[in-house]
C-alpha cells in the first residue's frame, strides 16, 4: 500500500507549510523534498527526524531543499540515526554545495550524515525501497530554465499499483509524465498553479492536458497558492487537491 501524507502543499512564498511529503511504503518512509519548512511541518505530522528512513530530493530550490542541513544535522547529533538519501548522480555537485557549506566542516562529508545512493533517471536505473520501485523521471529546464528537476514514479510491487509525482513544473506537455500513465496508475500528484505562472503549470492547461489519459478523479493538484477555494476549484475542475496533513491512501 501506498500511503501519502502531505507535510504541507504551498508554494515557495506561503504562509503556510512547503510542498513536502511523506510516502509511507511499507516499513520504510519517504521524505520527498524538504523545504525551510521542514522544522515545522515534520513534528507538525507527527514525525520525527529518526523516523525518516529515505530522501529524495527533486531540485535545489529552497522550499525543496532549504530545510536539509538543519535534518540532517539533527539526524546526526540528535538521533544518531542515518537514512538514505537516494541522489541523482548529475546533481550531486551542485547539492553538495548548497548544503555542504554548514555540514562538510570538520572534515565531514555527505556520507556522515546519510547512506548516499546515486542514482540516475529514467526506468533502467529505478532502484527498490523495500516492495516498492522507484523511478526518477527528469524535468531538467522544464521548471526553471537552467536547472535540473526531476519527478518521481513509485510502483508498488505487491498490489501492482503506482502513483506518479511531478514535484515542480512548468511545461509539463514536453516531459513524459503522460507518457507513463497506465492501468496501473492511480494517482497523480501535479504542480498546480491556480493563477498563470512562469515557473509553474497552470491549473487549467493540466486538466485539459490530460483529461483523455487519466480519469480526473485521480489527479491531485498541489503546490497551489495559500487560501485557495478549494471546494470551488474542485467543483470547475473535477479534480483532487491535496491538503496538509490530509493522508492519501492507495489500496
Ligand atoms: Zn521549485
Amino acid at each position: 500500500m501506498i500511503k501519502i501524507k502531505p507535510l504541507g502543499v504551498n508554494g515557495a512564498f506561503t504562509k503556510y507549510y512547503h510542498n513536502n511529503y511523506v510516502f509511507e511504503l511499507g516499513d520504510r518512509n519517504l521524505l520527498v523534498d524538504a523545504g525551510t519548512t521542514l522544522r515545522y511541518s515534520l513534528p507538525e505530522a507527527e514525525y520525527k527526524e529518526s523516523d525518516i528512513t529515505d530522501i529524495i530530493i527533486t531540485h535545489l530550490h529552497s522550499d525543496h531543499v532549504g530545510g536539509l542541513e538543519e535534518f540532517a544535522q539533527r539526524c546526526k547529533w540528535i538521533h544518531n540515526h542515518k537514512p538514505n538519501l537516494w541522489l541523482r548522480g548529475s546533481m550531486k555537485e551542485e547539492f553538495e554545495e548548497v548544503v555542504g557549506k554548514g555540514l562538510f566542516t570538520d572534515g565531514l562529508t555527505l556520507n556522515d550524515y546519510f547512506n548516499v545512493y546515486t542514482c540516475g533517471i529514467g526506468y533502467l536505473n529505478s532502484f527498490k525501497i523495500g516492495n516498492y520501485t522507484v523511478e526518477l523521471i527528469q524535468t531538467d529546464n522544464l521548471h526553471a530554465q537552467g536547472m535540473k528537476s526531476f519527478g518521481i514514479k513509485v510502483h508498488d510491487e505487491e498490489l501492482h499499483n503506482n502513483v506518479i509525482f511531478t514535484s515542480d513544473i512548468a511545461k509539463h506537455e514536453n516531459a513524459q509524465f503522460r507518457n507513463l500513465i497506465n492501468p496501473e496508475t492511480v494517482a497523480l500528484f501535479h504542480d498546480v498553479s491556480i493563477i498563470p505562472n512562469a515557473v509553474h503549470s497552470y491549473l487549467e492547461d493540466v486538466v485539459e492536458f490530460y483529461k483523455d489519459d487519466i480519469d480526473l478523479n485521480k489527479m491531485y493538484g498541489m503546490h497551489y497558492q495559500d487560501d485557495a477555494d478549494l471546494d470551488h476549484l474542485k467543483q470547475i475542475y473535477g479534480i483532487n487537491f491535496v491538503e496538509k496533513g490530509k493522508v492519501i491512501e492507495f489500496n
